[in-house]
């Protein structure tokens, strides 16, 4: 598998990206850590004429983390600079779990934040090569007129397949965005728009530069729980993230559950923030949650595994992290945090 030609540009700063981004529109493209850019461009998933190198702004580098700002990652920040730092157990833990479980630790050294939450969504039939998917015609998200995972439909069902967006989804991650028109900052929940062809809130000239996370998300029990074929390297086939405060007498002050790689989109399980705070631990408040996560979940014939094993696992990672974090002994980060 070759690349397909391009020139490639390599900005020094922020605001020089997003102005070569702005004029090139969709024949650019940016590369960073390249750990899933280089495979697509091999695939020819994509043929752009540009392709926008970032990894020499310094903006984008590097992770701060103060009581008053909370946590800031540079959009180029490594994820085993992440999996390393010194307060990510301790501050973040659902955090550390998550990146820790991304790949292997070559494509950790390389892989970036920002490329981890911007990936190509994934399917058994489009991540393929080019001679393999021309053997079917293509799909309705490459070269053809057809969805065979969902063939009556017009809607594609690529899943998102980062570990790194469901765990920061539970510490309420923001995004912050520079564009044309000068710089936003998003929920993260409201980047990604459950649509396997259309998959992130991005427009025209925009570059993702930092993640935040609030202080007030800091010090909450977290895990992350992936099926994968091999545990040493794959994407996940379906992934939980759990993170909770729990107060010393076992009530639940703050919950959040996010699931990657069974939707278009990470997803958060809404009920479990509803349902689980002020509550004490309860096997059937547990079960119950688990049942929400897969009602969540929506997996369909995109990988190797079955949608029903899937979603079963979901409901299994669910119900054990919960358990697991609720019934932890309180830790010196929850008696700081308190
Ligand atoms: Fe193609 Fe359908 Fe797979 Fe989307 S879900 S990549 S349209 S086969």
């Amino acid at each position: 598998m070759t690349m397909p030609g391009f020139r490639v540009i390599r900005p020094s700063s922020v605001d020089e990206a997003v102005r070569v981004l702005a004029d090139n529109g969709p024949e650019a493209m940016v590369i960073a850590g390249g750990t899933d850019v280089v495979p697509n461009l091999q695939m020819r998933l994509f043929a752009p004429r540009v392709l926008v190198d970032i990894k020499g702004i310094g903006e984008l580098r590097g992770i701060t983390c103060n009581d008053r700002v909370g946590l800031r990652m540079g959009a180029l920040t490594t994820l085993t600079e992440i999996a390393e730092w010194k307060f990510v157990e301790r501050c973040f833990p659902v955090l550390g779990s998550a990146v820790r479980s991304v790949a292997g630790p070559l494509q950790r050294n390389m892989g970036t934040i920002g490329g981890n939450l911007c990936l190509e969504t994934r399917c058994l039939w489009y991540n393929q090569s080019e001679f393999w998917r021309q053997s079917l015609g293509g799909c309705l998200k490459k070269q053809g007129d057809v969805c065979h995972v969902a063939p009556g439909g017009q809607r594609c069902w690529a899943v998102w397949s980062g570990d790194s967006a469901p765990a920061l989804l539970t510490v309420e991650a923001e995004l912050e965005i520079a564009g044309p028109g000068g710089r936003r900052r998003i929920p993260l929940a409201e980047f990604y728009r459950n649509d396997g062809m259309n998959r992130i809130a991005l427009g025209r000239g925009e570059l993702v530069v930092a993640v935040h996370v609030p202080v007030s998300s800091a010090f909450r029990r977290g895990v992350y729980r992936k099926l994968r074929v091999r545990d040493s390297i794959d994407y996940p086939l379906a992934g939980v993230a759990v993170a909770m405060k729990v107060d010393g007498q076992g009530i639940c002050r703050a919950a959040r559950v996010a699931l990657a790689a069974v939707n278009p989109a990470p997803q958060l399980v809404h009920a479990a923030a509803e349902r689980l705070e002020g509550k004490r631990y309860s096997a059937e408040l547990v079960e119950e949650i688990a049942h929400e996560a897969i009602r969540t979940a929506k997996p369909l014939t995109t990988s190797a595994s079955t949608p029903v094993y899937r979603r079963d696992m979901v409901r299994l990672f669910t119900r054990r992290a919960l358990e697991e974090l609720w019934q932890t002994r309180r830790g010196n980060g929850e008696k700081r945090a308190g």
